[in-house]
């Protein structure tokens, strides 16, 4: 069983210095990369992978697309930041970009999705009593178990995930819990007058690309119509074309009251997230009262307009579709006694480790990382194969080859 991997001088030294210096907030696999292009990562050594994991969904384009790259590069040596004390000439042509692309009235920038995840539920509070009249402090914001949303004290206040509270409270009360994929749960908790918004990945990404049921979105945002609710789509990792569709809630032909993007906004370059919604309800929050120093800079917005403007015009989303189903049928063939589910949408897929020994799924990621791929388990049993979208059938059939193997290579 190899839980400890051997590695080169050089890497070990790369190891160490994190271990020393770093937080140990993480758990990463022992490679150390120094080069990206495409699908492709290379290590220190000038070992070549194929990374399955795509910057947890952050390089959908691949990693340093050339035309994202050279508007950034172009729009950094011009002007970076220029706070939003001033205008720049950047912003509102993205802002009129993405607004037009997804459909909404407005769009408020940040930088990383946990903070447009923080905007979200503030914006979805402040409709609450404005525009609901529900009584002071009162709101509540149904949110599901199993859930991811990000980092900060509110967002993990409704985590019911262990790891990511012990000891961090006292958290933020508004919240409501309910199971992800249950309907009867969410009729329930609607028939509370104080309930002012549902917050929902469309897939749960942490989780292990868990898939509702297929009428679950388009179900959910209609009772929450009914109920004068908000349905709020964090798609922060299913969305820009991960899934097959430009939105994942594009499967089902739900538009979200707020729509809520990160990651592959700006195809990895930096962080920059969105978070979409009409008049009625952006408008809600006045000069002063919400923002971020880096949110809308014109280093960000050059980055991603071309960003979304390269998912469409490479077909990324087709790709995703077409690449996707191929990955599940190929995994499905294997007919591995190790997996135990596939399962997945476009390029966003998962199988469960069925074995007695818990760390088994980190067995297979580190001999897949021999063998040439990098995906990383999550929940012990799980591991999420989401590589950039710019991959080929030919690629994907070369990586469902070494799944295979990598799995035989770890039976007992
Ligand atoms: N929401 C979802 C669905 C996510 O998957 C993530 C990150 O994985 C976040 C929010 C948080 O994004 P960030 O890590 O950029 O704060």
């Amino acid at each position: 069983m190899e839980l400890v991997a051997k590695v080169s001088a050089q890497t070990q030294r790369y190891l160490d210095m994190e271990e020393k210096y770093g937080a140990h907030n993480y758990h990463p696999l022992p490679v150390v990369m120094s080069e990206g292009r495409g699908v492709f990562v290379w290590d220190v050594d000038g070992k070549r992978y194929f990374d399955f994991l795509s910057g947890y969904s952050a390089v959908n384009q691949g990693h340093c697309h050339p035309k994202i790259l050279d508007a950034f590069l172009a729009q950094a040596r011009r002007l970076t930041l220029t706070s939003r004390a001033f205008h720049n000439d950047v912003l509102g042509n993205f802002e009129a970009y993405i607004t037009k692309l997804f459909g909404f009235d407005k769009v408020l920038p940040m930088n990383t999705g946990v903070e447009a995840v923080e905007t979200a539920l503030k914006l979805a509070r402040r409709w609450g009593y404005e525009r609901k009249g529900i009584p002071a402090n009162m709101a509540k914001i149904v949110t599901c178990t199993e859930n991811f949303h990000g980092r900060t004290t509110t967002v993990i206040s409704f985590s019911t995930d262990d790891d990511s509270r012990r000891d961090f409270g006292p958290f933020t009360p508004g919240f409501v819990s309910i199971p992800f994929n249950d309907i009867p749960a969410l009729e329930a908790v609607l028939a509370d007058s104080n309930v002012i918004a549902f917050l929902v990945e469309p897939i749960q990404g942490e989780a292990g690309v868990v898939v509702p049921n297929d009428s679950y979105l388009a179900t959910a945002a209609g009772m929450c119509k009914a109920a004068n609710v908000l349905f709020i789509a964090d798609e922060i990792q299913t969305g820009l074309a991960r899934t097959g569709k430009m939105l994942a809630c594009d499967h089902e032909n739900v538009h979200p009251d707020i729509l809520i993007l990160g990651k592959a906004l700006s195809g990895g370059m930096m962080p920059v997230s969105a978070v979409l919604a009409d008049d009625d309800i952006m408008l809600t929050i006045k000069p002063g009262e919400h923002g971020s120093t880096y949110g809308g800079n014109p280093l960000a917005s050059a980055t991603a307009m071309v960003a979304l403007q390269v998912l469409q015009d490479e077909h990324m989303a087709e790709n995703a579709a077409a690449c996707g189903k191929l990955f599940r049928e190929g995994l499905l063939a294997l007919n591995h006694p190790l997996i135990k589910v596939v399962r997945g949408k476009g390029l966003f897929n998962a199988i469960v480790i069925e074995h007695p020994n818990k760390d088994k799924a980190w067995e297979v990621c580190m001999k897949l990382k021999d063998n040439g791929i990098l995906a990383k388990p999550t929940h012990h049993d799980r591991i999420r194969f989401a590589p950039p979208l710019v991959i080929t059938p030919k690629q994907i059939m070369e990586c469902v080859e070494i799944i295979g193997r990598s799995l035989d290579e770890v039976m007992d």
